[in-house]
């Protein structure tokens, strides 16, 4: 068919092509520049506990704040930042600044209250993380059981033994951790029964249509007998209407995450939140 059309269509493909090349060493100069100007920051989503109705727990979400421009999401960097390996140094940050955070709120009393920290496939793989993870713990004085680390399936999947080796030296540590995205990626159920893990985030994906489709209800429905079964705790991700909450309720999820009760917001902004719970 490009045949077809003519020369035109190979320059048009080679063109954007080299906008793309662009548009992604502008962004990898973008992020040096950002790590060395801290335009970072993070966002944080509280994760509420179904049955209390409290926030039990806040995700971290990076943010970048450009010096001129709209803050950037993660969607638009984070890729990058994955390819270049930039990630390392920048989930270095956010792991300091999350504990960092952790410990003003375990200073305001809010002491139970956990903070989940996304790693990215690079970062889990890199043979620091665990002294990285350390350092964070140690200089900003948080209490290590405050800390979830939140990785994906695929990660696991990708290096098993690698993988069960550093869950377990940073399960010494004191951290817990979450498998994100729950039901999306290659799972083997053999190997969940082997990692310690606490917590299941059930994907978004099943949750946006589970008033109306069947499938995704009987995957959440499968999800919580496999979490039950293997004493895990679920969250649901990406809750947006009460009826999706009621229905989670009956499934008998632990706790749900989404704009239903809050978007991502800045740390003061939880502390109003929390400063507004029942006791
Ligand atoms: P995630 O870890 O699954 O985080 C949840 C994402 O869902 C967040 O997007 C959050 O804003 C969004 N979300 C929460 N509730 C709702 C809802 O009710 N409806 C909808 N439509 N979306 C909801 P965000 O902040 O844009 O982050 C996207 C992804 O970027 C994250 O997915 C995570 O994989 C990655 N990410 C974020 N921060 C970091 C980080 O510090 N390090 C690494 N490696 N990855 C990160
Ligand atoms: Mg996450
Ligand atoms: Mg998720
Ligand atoms: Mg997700």
């Amino acid at each position: 068919q490009a045949k077809d059309m003519g020369g035109n269509t190979v320059e048009l493909f080679t063109s954007s092509m080299t906008h793309s090349a662009r548009a992604r060493l502008q962004t990898e100069a973008g992020l040096r520049n950002a790590l060395a100007h801290s335009e970072f920051l993070l966002h944080y989503q509280p994760i509420v506990e179904l049955k209390s109705g409290r926030v039990t727990s806040v995700e971290a979400l990076l943010r970048w704040q450009p010096s001129q421009g709209n803050l950037v999401p993660p969607a638009q960097f984070i890729p990058v930042a994955e390819e270049t390996g930039l990630i390392v140094p920048i989930g270095e940050w956010v792991l300091q600044e999350a504990c960092r955070q952790a410990r003003r709120w375990q200073d305001q009393g809010y002491d139970t209250l956990q903070i989940a920290v996304n790693l990215s496939i690079r970062q889990f793989a890199d043979p620091s993380l665990v002294a990285t993870v350390r350092d964070a713990l140690q200089s900003s004085g948080c209490n290590p059981a405050s800390l979830q680390l939140e990785i994906t399936e695929s990660m696991v999947m990708q290096d098993a033994q690698g993988a069960l080796n550093t869950m377990h030296q940073l399960t010494e540590l004191g951290v817990q951790f979450s498998i994100d995205d729950f039901g999306t990626g290659y799972s083997s159920l053999s190997y969940l029964k082997r990692l310690p893990v606490h917590k299941l985030k059930i994907d978004r994906s099943f949750i946006g249509e589970i008033e109306t489709d069947e499938n995704d209800r009987a995957i959440v429905d499968a999800i919580q007998t496999l979490a039950r079964k293997l004493t895990l705790r679920t969250v649901a991700e990406g809750v947006e209407t009460d009826a999706q909450l009621d229905i989670l309720r009956e499934l008998g999820c632990d706790a749900y995450q989404g704009y239903l009760f809050s978007r991502p917001v800045a740390a003061t902004d939880i502390a109003r939140l929390l400063s507004n719970m029942p006791a």
